[in-house]
């Protein structure tokens, strides 16, 4: 199939381009951008030209930040397109759903993605918690801003989530394996003077049967990075760690299964919805971090600068 990508920025080029270069569903026709020239790819710059001039696109996988990429989502589904969105999904829950609606009614795909979810050990690790009882879940996500979203004024913006960025994957991965229903009951969020987002929060969920349930997010750590997520249980202790990459059950590791990477996974997963025709759309993680920026405590922390 032929697809579209719009926003050629961090992402698109760090993951997008190669995966779907690497898959035997794609072929990458047009690209949409202010800046971008990938050699052999038209490139428009103007989003409803190229829905108009490429008939024959009929997926369209958008990569900008997510308060644009609303409209980009929008015209697309009017358009008869399947869309396929990055993390987070929006800039709302709203707006979410009413992309849903319309993909429903225009019968096409919409696929709100969450790449973390395709970590190599998360499956593994959702297994392994299903028959267990929960007694203690932390998430410690701690990661240099600078090196991971250099000059992105865009995460400081309202909409832009600030730490809740990186923290909606952590997100992603325990709505994914905690089969308990849990819900924000309390917030910190450590807004830099000046900023509208916050660079640390902390989070504590209400769980159905008392367990602590946390989720420790720092954009302050250089040095080593630290994306784990550490449950004690009546089983014994779950260590996930590397983002879902790595996982160990009562100290030892777990083999890790044959994997095509996050990204080649997501655009399988696109094509297979695309060929039956559905949709998958899971808010879950967007609800908490929008729950997060609801009940959330605001500190103001030093400014922060590039
Ligand atoms: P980015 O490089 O700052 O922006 C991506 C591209 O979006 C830009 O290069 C630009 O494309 C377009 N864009 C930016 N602002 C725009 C605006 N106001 N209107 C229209 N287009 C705009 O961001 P990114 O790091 O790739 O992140 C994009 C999305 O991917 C975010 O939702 C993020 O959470 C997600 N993501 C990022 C990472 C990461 O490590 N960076 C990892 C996984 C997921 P053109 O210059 O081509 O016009």
């Amino acid at each position: 199939m032929e697809i579209a990508l719009v926003g050629i920025g961090e992402i698109a080029k760090a993951q997008h381009i190669p995966s779907i270069a690497a898959s035997p569903n794609w072929k990458l026709a047009a690209t949409v951008s202010r800046f971008a020239n990938l050699h052999d790819v038209p490139n428009f710059t103007d989003f409803d030209e190229m829905l108009s001039a490429c008939p024959n696109i009929r997926v369209v996988s958008l990569c900008t930040p997510p308060v644009p990429r609303f409209n980009y989502a929008l015209a697309a589904l009017k358009a008869g397109r399947h869309v396929m969105l990055e993390k987070p999904p929006g800039a709302t829950l709203s707006e979410c759903q009413t992309l849903l609606d319309v993909a429903k009614d225009q019968g096409v795909t919409l696929f709100s993605t969450w790449h973390s979810r395709e970590a190599v050990m998360v499956q593994s690790a959702k297994e392994w918690l299903a028959g267990a009882i929960v007694h203690d879940l932390q998430i410690i996500w701690k990661e240099d801003v600078r090196r991971w979203h250099p000059d992105q004024e865009w995460i400081w913006e309202p909409g832009g989530m600030g730490v809740l960025d990186p923290g909606i994957n952590a997100l992603s991965i325990l709505t994914e394996i905690l089969p308990d229903p849990i819900h924000i009951r309390a917030a910190r969020l450590d807004v830099p003077e000046g900023r509208q987002t916050p660079i640390a929060a902390f989070l504590e969920f209400a769980h159905p049967h008392g367990a602590t349930v946390t989720a420790d997010l720092d954009w302050r750590q250089t040095g080593p990075q630290t994306w784990d997520i550490k449950a004690q249980t009546d089983k014994g202790t779950l260590h996930l760690s590397q983002g879902g990459a790595v996982l160990e059950i009562n100290g030892a590791p777990v083999n890790a299964p044959h994997n095509h990477g996050e990204y080649l996974c997501l655009y399988t997963k696109m094509a297979n919805l695309v060929a039956k025709g559905e949709c998958d759309v899971d808010l879950a993680p967007l609800r908490h971090v929008a729950d997060a920026f609801m009940l959330g405590h605001r500190a103001t922390t030093d400014p922060f600068d590039w």
